[in-house]
Parts: C-alpha cells; sequence; structure tokens
C-alpha cells in the first residue's frame, strides 16, 4: 500500500474538520444560488424524484454552465417529469430537446438508464452510490455520489472540477490534480470530510464554494467562509521566504506537492493550485459539407438532413451530407469526392463545378478541432430519396432548428 501522504495535505484534526464543516453549511445556507433542481430536491417528499432531478441536472451540468442548463432543465423536466415518462421517450425525442448541449451520448445514456430502471429494476432506483455506478449506463462516480447524498442522504463525498480546485488549496495540493494517484487522495479526503448529518448540503456547499469564491482565475479569499482552514491561503500570508522554505521541504519526496521542476510562483499566490499536466493537443479534422436546397411545394426553401449512423460521434444526430476528408486534400479533389458522395442522395451524377464554396466552419469538440468545407448546391426538381440510405429528410429553415441536430451544423 502507498504510503500515507503527509500531514501538511491531511484534514487530520477532528475538531478543525467540524469546524470547517460549520463554516461552510452556514455559508451555504445564507448564500447558495436559487436553482431548479436544488428547489425540488428540497421539496419533493418522493426520495426517487428527487433522484431524478438530480440525475438530470447533473449530467446536464456536466456539459455546460449552470446558466445554460436551467433552460434545458426546464424543458427536459416539463416534458418528462419522472423517470417512468423519460423511459417512454425515443431518442429522436431526447437528442432534439439536448440539441446544443453536446456530449450527445449523455442525453441518450441518461434515457437509455431510465429504461433500464423501469424495465430491470422495477422501477426502483438504486440507492446508494456503489449500486448507482455499478447498474447505471452513463453515471459515473462523480454524478452516483451526488445523487445520493443528495437524494439519499447517503454520507458519501463528490469529487468534480470545482472540489478538486478547493481541496487543492485547502491542503496545497500541486502534485498534477488529473493523475489517478491524486485524484484517489481527493475521494479519500472529500469521503472523509463530509458532513454525515447534511451530506447533500455539504457537497453542494463545496462545490458552491468553488463556483462563486474559490474560482479558478481570481478567489475571492476575503469572503472566504474556509479561508481559517485554508493552507494555501496560509503560505500567500507567510510571505515569499517562508512559503519557498516550506514547498521545497515536500519536494522530491511527497507524491502531493508540487513537482520539484514547477515550485511555488509568489505571483501566482494561491492560485499555484491546483496544477494539471498539460492537455493533450486536440485532434485536427477535416469535413466537406454540402447544403442541398430546393423550393418545397409550399413555396419554401427546403434543406436535406441525413442522419447520423447510431453510435460514434453525435450518434442519431441529423446533418447536411457530409463526408470526412484526407489532409492536405487539394480544393478540386475535395469537390470531386463530394460530388460522388452527392450523387447517392440526389440519384443523379452531380458536377463538382456546380458546388458553390460559401466558407469554412470551424468548431471545437473536446477532443476535435473540426473543419466543416462548406458547400451548397441548389435543385430543380424533385429528388427522391433511396430508402435504403440513411434516413433523410427535407425540411425548412425552422424545422432544421427544431431537429436533433448539433451545434456544429447550426453554424453551418
Ligand atoms: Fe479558496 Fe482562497 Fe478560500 Fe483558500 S481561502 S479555499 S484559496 S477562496
Amino acid at each position: 500500500a502507498p504510503a500515507p501522504p503527509p500531514a501538511r495535505h491531511l484534514f487530520s484534526d477532528p475538531a478543525e474538520v467540524e469546524a470547517l464543516r460549520g463554516s461552510l453549511l452556514a455559508w451555504y445556507d445564507k448564500c447558495r444560488r436559487d436553482l431548479p433542481w436544488r428547489t425540488l430536491a428540497a421539496t419533493e417528499p418522493d426520495a426517487d424524484r428527487r433522484a431524478y432531478a438530480v440525475w438530470v441536472s447533473e449530467i446536464m451540468l456536466q456539459q455546460t454552465q449552470v446558466a445554460t442548463v436551467i433552460d434545458y432543465y426546464n424543458r427536459w423536466m416539463q416534458k418528462w417529469p419522472t423517470l417512468q415518462a423519460l423511459a417512454q421517450a425515443s431518442l429522436e425525442e431526447v437528442n432534439e430537446l439536448w440539441s446544443g448541449l453536446g456530449y450527445y451520448s449523455r442525453g441518450k445514456r441518461l434515457q437509455e438508464a431510465a429504461r433500464k430502471v423501469v424495465s430491470e429494476l422495477a422501477g426502483q432506483m438504486p440507492r446508494t452510490a456503489e449500486d448507482l455506478q455499478k447498474l447505471l449506463p452513463g453515471v459515473g462516480r462523480y454524478t452516483a455520489g451526488a445523487i445520493a447524498s443528495i437524494s439519499y442522504g447517503q454520507a458519501t463525498g463528490v469529487v468534480d472540477g470545482n472540489v478538486i480546485r478547493v481541496l487543492c488549496r485547502l491542503r496545497c495540493i500541486g502534485a498534477d490534480s488529473s493523475s489517478p494517484a491524486v485524484i484517489d487522495r481527493l475521494w479519500d479526503m472529500a469521503n472523509a470530510l463530509v458532513d454525515r448529518s447534511r451530506p447533500g448540503d455539504f457537497n453542494q456547499a463545496l462545490m458552491e464554494l468553488g463556483a462563486m469564491v474559490c474560482v479558478p482565475k481570481a478567489p475571492l479569499c476575503s469572503e472566504c467562509p474556509v479561508k481559517q482552514h485554508c493552507r494555501a491561503q496560509r503560505r500567500v500570508s507567510l510571505g515569499p521566504t517562508v512559503t519557498v522554505m516550506l514547498v521545497f521541504a515536500g519536494v522530491g519526496s511527497c507524491p502531493l506537492c508540487p513537482p520539484a521542476t514547477e515550485p511555488w510562483d509568489s505571483s501566482l499566490g494561491v492560485t499555484n493550485f491546483p496544477r494539471k499536466a498539460a492537455k493533450k493537443q486536440p485532434r485536427v479534422a477535416r469535413s466537406a459539407t454540402c447544403v442541398l436546397e430546393r423550393r418545397g411545394c409550399r413555396g419554401a426553401l427546403e434543406y436535406l438532413i441525413v442522419q447520423r449512423p447510431s453510435s460514434g460521434l453525435l450518434a442519431g444526430l441529423w446533418e447536411f451530407p457530409s463526408l470526412p476528408l484526407a489532409q492536405g486534400l487539394q480544393e478540386e479533389k475535395q469537390r470531386e469526392v463530394l460530388a460522388d458522395h452527392l450523387r447517392a442522395w440526389t440519384g443523379q451524377p452531380v458536377a463538382a463545378r456546380s458546388l458553390q464554396f460559401i466558407g469554412e466552419v470551424i468548431h471545437i469538440f473536446s477532443h476535435i478541432h473540426q473543419t466543416y468545407v462548406v458547400y451548397s448546391l441548389p435543385l430543380d426538381g424533385d429528388v427522391t430519396l433511396d430508402p435504403a440510405l440513411s434516413p433523410s429528410r427535407w425540411v425548412t429553415e425552422e424545422e432544421f432548428h427544431a431537429s436533433a441536430v448539433s451545434t456544429a451544423m447550426k453554424k453551418v
């Protein structure tokens, strides 16, 4: 077993832990933001309904900011107020509502998990973090801990980006905070710290502190309810000489201290923590895409959209006919391969020169730097869509925006 970390990185004084819990919860009671899922979790008497609301909000919050999530959450809960209602939904409906949130597989797995609870677990949600993680697709350790503590009162911790930042600062953890060894330590800490009588509130308070006070770039240390327990803050107040001595005391031998090659930078203050190894560069990809348009029978312009395969990136979403391009392909060659590809959709030869170049659209997925080379092609007369190909349909601009299309396609 690995040696326990030095005391400077631990919460080993029970009196201090009690005081920290008290200060944090008092601050949360006074300063927390009113969010719809919090209101529901605080007022709904049925624990499974609470769990469903927390689950939906937590999966959405993994995608984007709170301000954006509120509208998606409200629309989702209006359409599918219970797990049972969600289990009846089609993937198409889920994708439509999720459209614009990104990471579409998360919405899909949420719905698959709802079906599983209804069909295999007799409609009963698992009630511990361990079971939630084991039994529900798409529910990871963090989401399981959040649901179990907030909805079922299990005294289990959570570790997300906000908690990582707060804990690393409270205990001067400067080793790579994305490494499995450090993450394991942070989970141990979160589980040890969580308040036994109000675990859900405590976890939300810790995350709220990270979101509102102990923010990444300019933390509001003077307003922080736990500043008297914060070792990063103490180092700053001790001044540069003592700080450097303290930091070097651990360098080299401690798995949680900053690496010797990147010692304390006094210009950064508490934001010396946390530290992360440099991110991997995203993969670069290019696709050609064509907006095929025709005049529909009601006189409005219509555009052809086709459905992506049911697995992989943007699974099941709709897009303009597209195909990946090899790197470094000349423009003339791009047109040719795209024209070839479009023949399948139009049922007739497409001349490469008839494709009108519109421009390029860049979209950053989490791990892909994607460029769409956009062409357009107006069509005369009717086009019979081949039912043997992927599902496809003609839509007006309004219908396009209401369809399950990705943000990247909306940009196109
Ligand atoms: Fe974060 Fe500052 Fe509070 Fe420490 S004192 S936890 S660095 S906001």
